[in-house]
């Protein structure tokens, strides 16, 4: 039921198993990572399983999940069946897609509308592979259809190199179909998976002249955060966690000192633990959800809603005022935080698990080398 003073209790961040695309731009992690799967895999939990799993109950209150896959999301043709058994159960959803997969949107608009009030899409606006394979048209003409039955959506683009050439194109288009420029993310470039750097021949400092340009809270802030080391007490594992919706593990962040699956037992509680001060990651790459959500509580970061909506010429906006309610609200306003000595046990618990992991890869490498000395 519609309630506009929802606030969220969890986030999950939600992998769909799916590495292919319709496109193929160059900058994308699976081309750069040469990974182009063919197949769509059959989901092993069910619908049921999956809403069961993920009960409000269950997670304790109303959430917000995302999902995203590593290729194009909406690929998967029994998602929709996830996405909407997920927002009947009360939670809001967000789906990140390139919207070419036009039959999904048609689908998508049959849902009934406090549903469609819920849901929320983010357009990775591939200028220049649209552009190349003309599917400009079509790119906005599904983009307007949940528009036009009350859906919130952001549009982002993923600046590079090559674009700069046609920025000014791209964006009189972008005003002209949805009413304002788009929001700009930055690109990681993952031939360095452990830092993770900017993907651009260009200076950091050019790199934000171009780009700043867009006025995007959503760039300036992610820039504030990269390559920035977190130490901080982080909630990510108890107030957030990552999920693969494909094998129901649940992990406290990308990199995490602990998993579980919670497909397999919906009926038993899930085992919370946060990451607290050891987070694994060289910076905080996503950290425009993570932390603007609330993860690291003593940061002051803008709301997710204020990263993702514009207002347009004629005053519309791009996220409804019942998401934006949602999306303004913080993970620290309807969770307890730790006192100094729950934290510390945390840490303590989880130095554990550190130290004797350190261990076993020194095993291992050891038993690789006596292997090769015999
Ligand atoms: S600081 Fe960011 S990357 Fe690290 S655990 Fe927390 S949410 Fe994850």
């Amino acid at each position: 039921m519609r309630n506009g003073m929802d606030k969220i209790k969890r986030f999950i961040d939600c992998y769909v198993p799916i590495t292919t695309c319709t496109l193929r731009c160059h900058y994308c992690y699976i081309t750069q990572h040469g990974l182009f799967a063919q197949k769509i895999p059959k989901l092993k939990y069910s619908v049921e399983t999956v809403r069961k799993a993920l009960s409000k109950e269950r997670l304790g209150g109303t959430c917000l999940i995302n999902f995203c896959a590593a290729g194009e999301t909406l690929l998967l043709k029994e998602l929709l069946d996830y996405v909407r058994a997920l927002l009947e159960e009360g939670h809001y959803v967000m789906i990140v897609t390139n919207a070419t997969v036009s039959s999904r949107f048609d689908e998508v608009v049959k849902f009934p509308p406090t549903l469609l009030r819920r849901l929320f899409f983010k357009f990775s606006y591939h200028y220049l592979e649209l552009k190349q394979k003309n599917l400009l048209e079509k790119f906005f003409k599904n983009i307007q259809k949940v528009r036009d039955a009350g859906c919130s959506f952001t549009l982002e683009v993923t600046p590079s190199d090559e674009l700069i050439p046609f920025i000014d194109e791209m964006n009189q288009k972008a005003v002209e179909e949805l009413g304002a420029i788009p929001h700009v993310t930055v690109a990681r470039d993952e031939r360095d998976p452990e830092k993770l750097p900017i993907l651009t021949e260009m200076s950091k400092e050019e790199y934000k002249e171009v780009w700043g340009k867009f006025h995007s809270a959503l760039f300036d802030y992610k820039m504030e955060l990269f390559e920035v080391r977190r130490t901080e007490f982080c909630y990510a594992g108890e107030w957030s966690f990552y999920l693969n919706l494909g094998t129901g593990m649940m992990s406290q962040c990308y990199k995490s000192l602990k998993e579980q699956n919670i497909f397999e037992h919906p009926e038993q509680p899930i085992v919370f633990c946060p990451i607290g001060n050891n987070c694994l990651e060289h910076h905080c790459y996503n950290g425009h959800v993570w932390i603007a959500l609330g993860d690291i509580p003593e940061l002051l970061a803008p709301t997710y809603a204020e990263l993702r909506n514009r207002v347009c010429e004629d005053g519309s906006e791009w996220i409804n005022p019942e998401m934006k309610s949602f999306m303004g609200s913080k993970l620290f306003e309807s969770n307890k935080s730790y006192t100094s000595e729950e934290k510390a046990v945390v840490n303590k618990k989880l130095h554990r698990l550190i130290v004797r992991r350190h261990l076993k890869h020194r095993v291992a490498n050891l038993l690789k080398v006596v292997r090769r000395e015999k």
